[in-house]
């Protein structure tokens, strides 16, 4: 077996050699090999060279606590030694799953005091498609089963999350979506909204789901789902006037509406989730990610009163092995109680946040960069040739922010790219110190991709 002190090359030929990468082109790895990560601590990862590398990404959306967090990994080791495993089916429990549903009920707004446990967000949301479905099947509306979602939203990669979401490249391969689902546009002003008002724009594009039920049949209409700021599409920040008009027509068509916490929440946007930023009030959230800060894969889907009472009073015949993994809650448990201990979500509210916004706007006076959008601790900018127009490059769009991602990668620095969009979202606890390297190395990686732009034409 190699080491992590295995030399980088062998490590990279044994990688491309048996390794199928999620979202990877596999010819990238056999001509370029992958970068080969070691270690972490902080907000600081280390590759098999010995760079120290800024993590502007939190891996995935998802180190909110930071690296090397001795805590998590104690109570891991614990909690595999009393109990490394038991399901939770047939009428079976155990403390730590228990004990996270009764703390996640009571860090979530409203009547949401139910949990249903899965490993991670895609299988969370599955879990909806089949609750929502069922709900109103036990209510006697059976015929209520499409569920209406948003092109570009993104909510996982299994059959039934990756036809909730709608990437249209991940549809086209797969027959994706499956039946009963329908998408409408994403409020993308910057990109999308032509010559209206981002506060015209919000609005016109909320009301597509109004149209959308209309032209579904409202008796056929379950729920929306949606992520209260989409993150994989590329933090698109909605504009003021959209969320309140999403809720009214949820509310005047009595269907579900159905929050993905995946990256908003446990602090991503200044509050425990992006549902109380947004000021969303939804029926159902699905979390993951952030709730173990990814020391453990767990997701679940927190649920109202009613939709629990629905559901509790029929058999719901779905189900996963780890629902509820006694390790993974455990850690999880460990990683809320560290939330709240240290006080992470005030401190990101009051300081590190307002911080973040202020340096990372201030990459709009590079000439590559047109906006800036930033909501808490995720923020993304769009690269563009011409500010004014919010014109697109003339190259394949992608292009511009494929070479950034590269620059900063080379610079030490994980930003990702969509389309020409470059995004941050950092482990919550990163510095002031660290956001000013962070942007400085932006910025620096931004002439560079300037450069090599200007000399491609
Ligand atoms: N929902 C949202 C909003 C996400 O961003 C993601 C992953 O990025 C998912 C769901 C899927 O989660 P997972 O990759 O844990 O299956």
């Amino acid at each position: 077996l190699l080491t992590p002190n295995s030399p980088t090359a062998e490590l990279q030929a044994l990688d491309a050699a048996h390794h199928m990468h999620p979202f990877t082109h596999g010819q990238g790895l056999r001509d370029k090999g992958a970068r080969v990560i070691t270690r972490a601590e902080g907000v600081w990862l280390t590759d098999s060279e010995g760079n120290r590398i800024l993590d502007a990404m939190a891996g995935l959306w998802c180190v909110n606590l930071g690296y090397g967090r001795r805590e998590l990994a104690d109570v891991a080791a614990r909690q595999m030694m009393e109990l490394p495993f038991y399901n939770t089916f047939f009428q079976t429990t155990h403390v730590p799953a228990l004990n996270l549903a009764a703390k996640l009920a009571e860090l979530a707004p409203g009547d949401l005091n139910h949990v249903f446990f899965a490993s991670s967000g895609s299988e969370a949301n599955d879990t909806n498609l089949r609750l929502v479905r069922t709900y109103w099947a036990e209510k006697g509306q059976p015929e209520r089963q499409v569920i209406i979602s948003r092109w570009n939203g993104y909510h996982g990669s299994s059959v039934g999350s990756g036809s909730l979401g709608g990437m249209k490249g991940m549809h086209a391969q797969g027959g994706l979506p499956i039946p009963g689902i329908a998408h409408i546009d994403q409020p993308d002003w910057w990109g999308e909204g032509g010559e209206m008002t981002p506060e015209e724009f919000g609005r016109a594009r909320a009301r597509q789901l109004e149209e959308k039920i209309r032209e579904i049949g409202p008796e056929k209409a379950a729920a929306f789902i949606a992520e209260p700021v989409q993150g994989a599409g590329g933090v698109i920040v909605p504009p003021e006037t959209y969320w309140p008009e999403i809720r009214r027509i949820v509310d005047e068509y009595g269907i579900l509406l159905i929050a993905d916490e995946v990256i908003c929440g446990f602090g991503r946007t200044g509050n425990w989730f992006g549902s109380q930023t947004m000021d969303i009030r939804p029926d159902i959230m699905t979390i993951a990610k952030g709730l173990s800060s990814g020391y453990q894969p767990i997701g679940g889907s927190i649920v109202s009163d009613e939709i629990a009472a629905v559901i509790n009073g029929t058999e719901f015949n779905h189900g996963y092995t780890y629902s509820g993994h006694p390790v993974a809650s455990a850690v999880a448990l460990e990683n809320l109680r560290i939330l709240e201990e240290e006080q992470i979500v005030e401190t990101v509210r009051t300081r590190t946040a307002p911080y973040l916004k202020e340096r990372f706007e201030s990459l709009t006076a590079h000439p590559l960069v047109g906006e800036a959008r930033i909501v808490g601790m995720m923020g993304s900018i769009a690269l563009t040739p011409d500010k004014a127009r919010r014109a697109p490059f003339a190259a394949e769009a992608g292009t511009a922010g494929l070479i950034t991602r590269e620059r900063c990668f080379a610079n030490n620095l994980v930003m990702r790219h969509v389309g020409d969009r470059m995004i941050v979202s950092p482990p919550l606890v990163i510095s002031q110190g660290e956001i000013d390297t962070l942007i400085e190395r932006a910025w620096q990686s931004l002439d560079e991709a300037q450069a090599e732009l200007a000399a491609q034409g």
